[in-house]
């Protein structure tokens, strides 16, 4: 099922290629803590490689979802402020794409409710992401709410008839979820839903500096808007291996490899290359190396973010033109979805 993914990905790049007027994107975040290097090498690139092909954008903030894991939901305006800055320093045009918060499009929820009838409780059971979130929060019983939260998700990429979802490894399943739900509904109720593809990068998973996914929850990660000397700092104490002679070698080395890989994404350079012209260096070399690439790679980002710091208005009148729109598209799904289903009353 990984490698279908990874096949339908590449059809997916074939037809940005030739044909991106066929594509229609949404993706989202959590306001759980700042955006990282995971989200900008896993799927904000693409994000932006869309939106230069002209592709329609659609930029989720998915508040909601923090609720899905955790008791204490922390500072969720300030996080959704940054997610808009990062997002926007990292080159989306909001007047091209558009950026909004699930909690203010109530059409998407009635949406979820139809889509609950078309899943049974042992598949949301079987979901192996579900099952990851549920051990890292730590928490006993799974909520309703996190049990279903791939649902909402097929809700958040199926109201703007989203076909293509940028996205790190993680979500493969809740995009395998959301093909089963829209062809499910169409089946019983005819043809209204794409089923959507992800849209993979060369770096599906990224690791943090301990070694296990870097997760804005985790507090393993190298954040987009950390300084120079910080991104340094929290390199330097990213775990690595007792072989000082660098080699890639992905299976046998993840930790040394997932370094190699970022620096190969920044310069551009095969990470076989990068192992070699490292060498003995050890890990002290390796993480030099990608300091240095990761601070010339981010500086841009980081300079435009500055400046968006600064004009809060601005930030603001994104979000509520974004949702403005998302509650138009909504609304006329949903319209569509209660037609289709008979129950759209004069
Ligand atoms: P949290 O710990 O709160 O779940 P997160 O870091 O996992 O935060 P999300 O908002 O859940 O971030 O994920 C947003 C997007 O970024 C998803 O498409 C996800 O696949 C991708 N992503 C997140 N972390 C990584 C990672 N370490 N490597 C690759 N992609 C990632
Ligand atoms: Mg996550």
């Amino acid at each position: 099922s990984y490698r279908a993914s990874v096949a339908r990905s590449a059809e997916v790049e074939a037809v940005l290629a030739t044909t991106p007027e066929k594509l229609r994107m949404l993706t989202g975040d959590r306001p759980t803590g700042a955006l990282h290097i995971g989200h900008y090498f896993a799927s904000m690139k693409n994000r932006v490689k869309l939106q230069q092909a002209g592709v329609e954008l659609w930029q989720l903030i998915a508040d909601y979802q923090v609720i899905t894991d955790r008791e204490v939901i922390g500072d969720v305006q300030g996080n959704v402020r940054n997610l808009l800055i990062d997002n926007i320093a990292a080159g989306l045009d909001p007047q091209r794409a558009t950026i909004f918060t699930h909690s203010a499009v109530p059409a998407l929820n009635q949406l979820m409710l139809p889509f609950l009838s078309l899943v049974s409780v042992a598949e949301l059971q079987r979901n192996p992401t579900v099952k990851d979130e549920a051990a890292t929060a730590g928490i006993k019983a799974i909520g309703g709410l996190l049990l279903t939260y791939p649902v909402h998700q097929a809700a958040d990429i199926l109201f703007c008839k989203a076909n293509v979802v940028p996205v790190g490894r993680d979500q493969l399943p809740h995009i395998e979820q959301t093909r089963v739900i829209a062809r499910r509904f169409n089946e019983r109720y005819g043809q209204t839903f794409p089923e959507p593809d992800a849209l993979l990068s060369p770096a599906t998973l990224i690791l943090g500096t301990d070694g296990t996914k870097m997760s804005k929850s985790k507090g393993n990660v190298v954040e987009l808007r950390m300084t120079a000397d910080e991104t340094a700092k929290k390199l330097k104490g990213a775990k690595t291996d007792s072989d000082r002679h660098i080699t890639w070698d992905p299976d046998g080395r993840p930790e040394v490899a997932n370094l190699l890989l970022l620096i190969s994404l920044c310069e551009g350079v095969p990470p076989e290359q990068v192992a070699e012209e490292i060498g003995d260096g050890g890990g002290g070399m390796l993480k030099k190396r990608l300091t240095d690439a990761l601070n010339t790679e981010l500086a841009p980002l980081r300079a435009r973010r500055a400046e968006l710091e600064g004009d809060p208005a601005y930030i603001a009148e994104v979000l509520r033109r974004g949702n403005e729109r998302a509650n138009e598209v909504a609304e006329a799904t949903l319209t569509e979805v209660r037609e289709r289903m008979g129950m759209l009353y004069s």
